[in-house]
């Protein structure tokens, strides 16, 4: 049991985790931070926090649990301006997406206080953005995977531990690299695809009608093409490397079948269609349920 929770970005993520810690009793008091005071009032009256913060500091002061549930991009600046407020004891974790920048951002200003944080990305979330579709389901029967350094303190990492499978999600730890390196594959270049794809067929002049013609099968295609577009463009950015990798391969294997079609070798080309449609029909989530 947590006696106070410092929420710094009370949106989707962060409201749903002060929600779900509400719930399974495991938090006496949620203080929240916010940029715009408008969602801090929002998230009061919901509920999802017990008492506004005027700044990040604030919002840390007293706290002896921190959950930074903001844009990637913003992580450094924050760690800065709330450094010097962590309590030796305060267990202090991120939702970022991404997490080598995160770690590299926490390297940066944390210092002595760096064994203090466990870098956490939940497999959970949703399109749509903002406290007002805050869940204190969400993050239930969900992955979360925890991406501890070398420095993070024990007693720290296990609490994250013990939290996130009390709150019904599926614990995993892996590496900062190893993590950035899997989710470029299978969530980020998927978002790309997904945002290219609705690009590519704007730009042509019959495009209204096209998507007029749209069946199921776009539909769950593109259906992560409406994710929140600045939650994303910082996403792609805060893994760059591994992403352009992942894009490099992607068209390598769009380019081997444009050929098969351009060359109409139809058995090479059910072969490869052959190989991922079972691979496909093969794969399950591996989500608790
Ligand atoms: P969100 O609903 O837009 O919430 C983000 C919150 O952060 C907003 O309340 C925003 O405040 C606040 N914020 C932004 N910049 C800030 C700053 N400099 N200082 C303080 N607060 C700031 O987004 P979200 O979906 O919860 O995403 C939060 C994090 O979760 C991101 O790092 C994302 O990568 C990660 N994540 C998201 C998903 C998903 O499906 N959405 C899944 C896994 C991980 P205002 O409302 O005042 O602008």
């Amino acid at each position: 049991m947590f006696e106070q929770l410092g929420l710094i970005g009370c949106g989707l993520m962060g409201g749903s985790f002060a929600l779900a810690m509400k719930r399974a009793g495991l938090v006496k008091r949620v203080i929240g931070y916010s940029k715009s005071p408008t969602t801090t009032q929002r998230a009061l009256r919901m509920g999802v926090i017990d008492v506004e913060a005027p700044s990040a500091l604030l919002a840390v002061s007293g706290s002896d649990l921190v959950l930074l549930s903001v844009p990637v991009a913003a992580t450094e600046s924050i760690f800065r301006s709330i450094i010097h407020i962590i309590g030796p004891k305060s267990t202090i974790m991120d939702v970022g997406s991404t997490k080598q920048d995160v770690v590299k951002a926490a390297r940066s200003v944390l210092k002595d206080k760096m064994g203090q944080f466990v870098p956490c990305h939940p497999i959970a979330g949703k399109e749509l953005s903002g406290v007002e579709h805050a869940d204190a389901n969400l993050y239930k029967a969900k992955k979360i995977i925890l991406t501890p350094t070398e420095r993070t303190q024990t007693e720290h990492l296990e609490k994250a531990k013990q939290l996130w499978a009390a709150l019904g999600s599926d614990v995993h730890t892996m590496s900062a690299a190893a993590h950035d390196a899997a989710y470029a594959a299978v969530s980020h270049l998927p978002h790309m695809l997904g945002f290219a794809l609705m690009n590519s067929i704007l730009a042509q002049d019959d495009s209204k009608e096209y998507l007029a013609l749209a069946g199921s099968g776009f539909r769950d295609f593109s259906r992560i093409a409406a994710s929140e577009p600045k939650m994303w463009t910082d996403i792609m950015l805060a893994n760059k490397d591994e992403l352009i990798a992942q894009s490099k391969a992607f068209r390598r294997s769009l380019q081997a079948m444009e050929v098969l079609i351009q060359q109409g070798q139809h058995d090479a080309l059910l072969e490869l269609v052959t190989k991922a449609s079972k691979a496909r029909v093969g794969w399950k989530m591996n989500d608790k349920k």
